[in-house]
């Protein structure tokens, strides 16, 4: 006696000869249907699966010194696959600069990177302290010295005197007598008046110089100081 047949009982479906796709490349793998009862194969495919595509992490901003120019760098996680994005740059002062520090500028870099916006910030002290004029000097023989005097400059809060080269005085005041070349008549002398902030190291002016020659006692009995005075 013999049984009809009843047809084939499909059992799951089952995988093989994966190939896992990477970020740029398309993967496989083979699906099989086979009998549940009499194990012959009913169905078997190749399947393709799409590559993944990068994953990136988030970018590394990269500025050159000035913060002109900033680019981002985007690295993929499975695969270490890199691109760089330059980004857009726009820069604003926020602190002003003075005469005795410096301003502050605000610069951001962005960029839009698969539909996504990246956005990077940095704040920078790069404003160079405000420029200090140079004091326009004034030089006159006196019976006590040479009188040096200067005008106000705007943002100074003191000045220092140079004879030939050499520093003699720093003063707040705008005028200074240089007592020590009194007797030294005929001898030419050269001053400058640089004036500066705090300190000389923090902020200073250009110099403006002039010279002289000493005139001592030119005539006998006149107080040259009470003609002219200082300043
Ligand atoms: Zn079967
Ligand atoms: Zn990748």
């Amino acid at each position: 006696m013999t049984t009809a047949p009843t047809g084939h009982t499909a059992g799951k479906a089952v995988k093989s000869d994966i190939i896992a796709p990477t970020c740029t490349k398309k993967g496989s793998y083979t699906l099989t249907t086979s009998c549940s009862v009499c194990g012959e194969t009913l169905t078997k495919e190749v399947i393709a699966v799409e590559a993944s595509g990068h994953k990136f992490k988030k970018p590394v901003f990269t500025w050159v010194t000035s913060h002109r120019k900033c680019t981002a760098a985007f690295t993929c996680s499975e695969c270490s696959y890199s691109v760089k994005i330059k980004a857009a740059v726009s820069s604003k002062t926020i602190k002003s600069a003075g005469y005795t520090y410096k301003g502050k500028t605000r610069y951001t870099a962005s960029l839009t990177f698969g539909g996504k916006k990246y956005t990077s910030r940095v704040t920078e002290t790069d404003i160079p302290m405000k420029k200090l004029a140079a004091p326009s000097v004034s030089l006159k023989n006196t019976d006590s010295g040479i009188c040096v005097s200067w005008k106000k400059v705007k943002g100074a809060s003191a000045y220092a005197v140079y004879r030939n080269g050499r520093l003699i005085k720093r003063t707040s005041s705008l005028k200074f007598t240089d007592k020590a070349v009194k007797t030294r008549d005929g001898v030419s002398f050269t001053y400058k008046v640089v004036a500066y902030t705090k300190s000389l190291s923090v902020n200073k002016s250009a110099s403006s110089s002039k010279k002289i020659t000493r005139r001592y006692n030119l005539y006998p009995g006149v107080d040259w100081g009470s003609i002219y005075g200082c300043g």
